[in-house]
């Protein structure tokens, strides 16, 4: 399966200046979602990338993490693991706290919800500081499953994200620098 060009969809991305609080540009991603045409490119991309992994499971964050991939584990034919904020998953949860670009908050995961030794990757949104995709990793490690590669929509590069990753590989298509 071909590569999608994703220019399209970097024009669409809208920045939202000081939200959700001051100093931070948020990048919307809604004008590319109400877009078939964009969003396919997107579900595309990632399913061109993590075919030949043969992944087990696609790890996929709250909340903007599960709308990009959830089709995405769908047509790849994998598990589909919700990573929530603390308090949300309705099981027996692993648990991590972490430091967002803004503020501080809690992960959790099912314990149930990944085999050891799977081969997994963890898909958000946006990489921005990295300690999202970081408490990520570590809940999946916990349960003994195997990170092949943090997957982003969008890097903010500035932020150094990547480097919160340490040995994780880290994919981003669209990279803001
Ligand atoms: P971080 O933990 O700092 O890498 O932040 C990543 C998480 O926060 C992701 O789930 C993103 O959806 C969200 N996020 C952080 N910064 C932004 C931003 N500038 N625009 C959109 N989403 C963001």
């Amino acid at each position: 399966m071909p590569f999608p060009d994703l220019d399209p969809v970097r024009a669409a991305i809208r920045d939202v200046p000081d939200f959700p609080q001051p100093g931070v540009m948020f990048k919307d991603i809604t004008p590319v979602l109400s877009s078939p045409d964009l969003f396919r490119r997107v579900v595309d991309h990632f399913v061109a990338r993590y075919r030949p992994l043969r992944l087990d499971a696609l790890v996929i964050i709250d909340a903007r993490g599960f709308i990009l991939g959830a089709p995405v584990a769908l047509e790849l034919g994998v598990s589909a693991v919700p990573v929530r904020k603390r308090g949300k998953l309705p099981y027996r949860t692993v648990e991590v706290e972490y430091d967002l670009e803004y503020g501080r908050s809690a992960l959790a995961l099912h314990e149930d919800a990944l085999r050891p030794g799977a081969r997994v990757a963890i898909l958000d949104d946006v990489l921005a500081t990295g300690g999202t995709a970081r408490a990520a990793v570590d809940l999946v490690r916990r349960l003994g499953a195997d990170v092949v590669e943090c997957a982003f929509l969008i890097e903010l590069a500035f932020l150094g994200g990547r480097a919160r990753l340490g040995d994780v590989p880290a994919h981003a298509p669209l990279v803001y620098t």
